[in-house]
């Protein structure tokens, strides 16, 4: 289809809550991504997170496809070894002790907030216990999942929300204790926050958040969507920060493009809910643990998360070379291959620029910041054009 075709099409049959760039793409391999008029493009969004393998990375798709001519779809009503092993490969490199998977983050979010409130039922907290998220943080699109995303623009048309959150300033203990009460069941916050604009948790703050849980026996939730499966550099943010959550969310990269999440629990946690207390149709189905066994398999097998530690590395030099030479570059941020700079300006124009005329992917986190995230497995080279490109995007707007 000819783009301004597909275009008006688009407009026309999909729901309007996106603003898009007007681009098509169809195709990928490594880290381009190919628009249907041939243009290639470097990719350093990785599909908002995903792609941590980028495109067709070798074995992957086979995987997958040797999947789809088995079987696709069972229901939780049977055992299938693909969520099996799946499952046993991310207790392992997670250290956490159940799993369940679902179909996004959203869901994900979903189930580690109903494990917090099952666990505060059993003690006996009745239902009139209160949960602690955390302001700027994005944790999803349903009604739960929004209702601790401490955003007011996404909050306030979909009113009233699940009550009794209160939302604390990030990286601030004081104000976290500040809302601490005998109903606290659970502390939820991301461990580097992604949307809002890579901001990463201080070790000192959520040590200390942990402390303050342990002592009033409340969970704390660490959602690792969009900063774990080795984007840190470690496989989840959280380790490298020498604490451990009761219950961590995982998704995006996790199936490297397959929809499937999952929500994880250990200790205490590992037991609140009870058969009947939760399911999902389509959760954990053979297609998308498939998926997700190759794409831990992967992981283990090629060292991701070293190649991470060294080309994260190598870009945190390359942005603090920006930032140092650029004025209207205030703040540099980040860990691995999650990383954000922050502009006095909007980056709206610099990111549409890169786009469409250096064919260069990147996202931003908020207005003024522009979020690197791209696929794990890009070398040198690929940081060094990027560099290039957005420097002539940046010159090109900024005048
Ligand atoms: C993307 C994201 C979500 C939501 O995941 P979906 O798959 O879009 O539902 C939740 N939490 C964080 C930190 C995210 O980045």
């Amino acid at each position: 289809m000819e783009k301004q075709k597909a275009i008006a099409k688009a407009e026309k049959v999909l729901y309007k809550v996106y603003n898009r760039f007007p681009v098509v793409f169809d195709s990928g391999k490594g880290v381009r991504l190919y628009d249907t008029d041939g243009g290639e493009y470097l990719d350093f969004g990785a599909g908002i997170a995903v792609m941590g393998l980028g495109y067709d990375y070798p074995g992957f798709n086979d995987a997958v496809k040797a999947q789809i001519d088995k079987v696709f779809h069972l229901s939780n009503l049977f055992y299938n070894e693909p969520s099996i092993e799946a499952g046993e490969k991310l207790l392992q490199v997670s250290g956490m002790e159940k799993v369940f998977f679902t179909n996004s983050g959203t869901e994900a979010i979903e189930g580690a907030l109903k494990i917090a409130k099952r666990y505060a039922y059993n003690k006996g907290m009745g239902t009139d216990y209160e949960i602690i998220a955390m302001k700027r943080s994005f944790h999803g699109r349903s009604l739960g999942a929004l209702s601790v995303t401490g955003n007011d623009h996404y909050q306030i048309p979909f009113a009233p929300l699940i009550p009794n959150i209160r939302f604390a300033d990030f990286n601030d203990l004081d104000s976290v204790k500040a809302l601490w009460s005998d109903k606290t069941c659970a502390v939820i916050m991301e461990t580097i926050q992604g949307e809002g604009g890579i901001y990463p948790a201080k070790e000192e703050f959520i040590k200390g958040v942990r402390e303050l849980c342990d002592q009033s026996d409340a969970l704390l939730i660490l959602d690792e969507i969009q900063c774990g499966m080795g984007r840190s550099g470690s496989m989840f943010a959280w380790q490298g920060y020498g604490v451990k959550p009761d219950v961590m969310t995982a998704a995006k990269a996790l199936g490297n493009g397959v929809p499937i999440g999952a929500f994880l629990a250990a200790g205490k946690a590992a037991s609140a809910m009870e058969p009947g207390d939760h399911g999902a149709t389509y959760g954990g189905n053979p297609l998308v643990c498939a998926a997700a066994c190759k794409v831990l398999d992967i992981f283990e097998q090629d060292h991701i998360v070293e190649h991470v530690n060294e080309i994260g590395a190598y870009l945190w030099k390359k942005l603090d070379e920006l930032t140092e030479k650029y004025d209207f570059i205030t703040d540099h941020r980040g860990k691995g291959l999650i990383q954000g700079l922050e502009f006095t300006l909007p980056v709206g124009p610099i990111v549409t620029n890169a786009l469409l005329e250096q064919k260069l992917v990147l996202i931003s986190a908020g207005a003024n910041i522009i979020r690197f995230v791209p696929p794990l497995v890009i070398h040198e080279a690929d940081v060094d054009e990027m560099v290039k490109r957005l420097e002539a995007a940046i010159t090109a707007v900024v005048k």
